[in-house]
């Protein structure tokens, strides 16, 4: 930390330019959208192609305002369960995947439906199918009442899945003597966190069988390393993401667990407080899967605005993935 920074450079009024105090920011990279994320808001764009406007979305495509409000603008309606949208209309279901009751219901109603659910989340989906085929009860390692968690315990009949948020969890779990089980993650967990959990179930059921590959996706887990590494250079750090976005906090919770306090999770740069940024000299900057790049460059030039900005990338692996569209949209 540095005394360097005014208040009026940390505060609201932007200060005289020669007043201006040094401020490197740091970026994470990879950061910002997945492949998951890239694939479903192109979902939505190749369906409006494809049926014209209005094309209906359930729930929130992927977890941020910006591009809810970008898809709107071109003719996407977001409603809250397929009841909601009228039959003649296509529908598209959301990033996060959906229980099987719900494409159900849109085939009851003779309606058009395309389901963007991340191949990550399917691929969950999948195994736990086949476990619950094989006669295991299956825990879930999870945050309750978030759509990811509701989507794969919907993909099986009732008290099939029993879900575990934290590790204390698992010693109050109610399973019959001998009952075979198995257990599967949501895909945008904290990295050391679902350790926790996975190893107190192995330690209580150490014949649990589990997945082959960590249901962690490879974006959450990048996202996270990446900021790991940011945060032992910053002094703060700013995550843009929104408040219901799991994979967003996670990242918050990185920066905290390697010693930044003021970490904190923002969804657009008129959010910041830049009283918090008093004396930073060095400011870590990363983005959840679902938002946006042209957030983190808004960040920077509000930054931009009150500091002399120096920008560097901290990048810790490259991405290559991408998903292929559903058939039925590739023209
Ligand atoms: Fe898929 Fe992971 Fe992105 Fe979620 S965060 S949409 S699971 S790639």
């Amino acid at each position: 930390m540095t005394d360097a920074v005014s208040d009026s450079a940390a505060g609201d009024a932007p200060p005289d330019r020669r007043a201006r105090p040094q401020l490197t920011i740091l970026l994470a990279g990879p950061r910002g959208f997945c492949a998951g994320v890239d694939r479903a808001i192109l979902i939505v764009e190749k369906a409006l192609e494809k049926f014209g406007a209005p094309v209906y979305v359930r729930h929130e495509i992927v977890h941020n305002r910006f591009v809810v409000e970008s898809l709107e603008a071109k003719g996407a309606v977001f409603v809250k369960e397929v009841e909601d949208a009228p039959v003649d209309r296509p529908i598209v279901f959301s990033a996060h995947g959906v229980p099987k009751s719900v494409p159900d219901e849109a085939r009851q109603r003779n309606m058009i439906y395309v389901d963007a659910t991340c191949p990550l989340v399917s691929k969950v989906h999948r195994e736990v199918e086949r476990h619950h085929a094989q006669g295991r009860t299956i825990v879930l390692v999870g945050h309750a009442g978030h759509p990811e968690v509701e989507g794969t315990m919907g993909q099986l009949p009732p008290g099939s899945i029993l879900l575990v948020e934290k590790p204390a969890d698992v010693e109050t779990l109610e399973v019959a003597p001998g009952a075979p089980l198995a257990y599967a993650t949501q895909t945008t967990l904290s990295v050391d966190e679902a350790e926790a959990s996975i190893s107190a179930l192995k330690r209580r059921f150490p014949d649990i069988a589990g997945p082959k590959q960590e249901d962690i996706c490879y974006a959450t887990t990048n996202r996270q390393a990446s900021m790991r590494a940011v945060a032992r250079r910053s002094d703060a750090v700013l995550v843009l993401g929104a408040p219901n976005s799991s994979n967003s906090n996670r990242l918050v919770d990185v920066a905290k667990d390697e010693g930044v306090d003021n970490a904190l999770l923002i969804q657009r740069a008129a959010e910041i407080d830049w009283s918090r940024l008093r004396g930073v000299a060095t400011l870590g900057l990363s983005a959840g899967a679902s938002a946006p790049e042209v957030l983190v460059d808004e960040v920077i030039e509000a930054c931009r605005a009150r500091f002399d900005v120096t920008v560097e990338e901290e990048v810790t692996a490259v991405e290559t993935i991408e998903f292929k569209l559903p058939r039925a949209l590739v023209v």
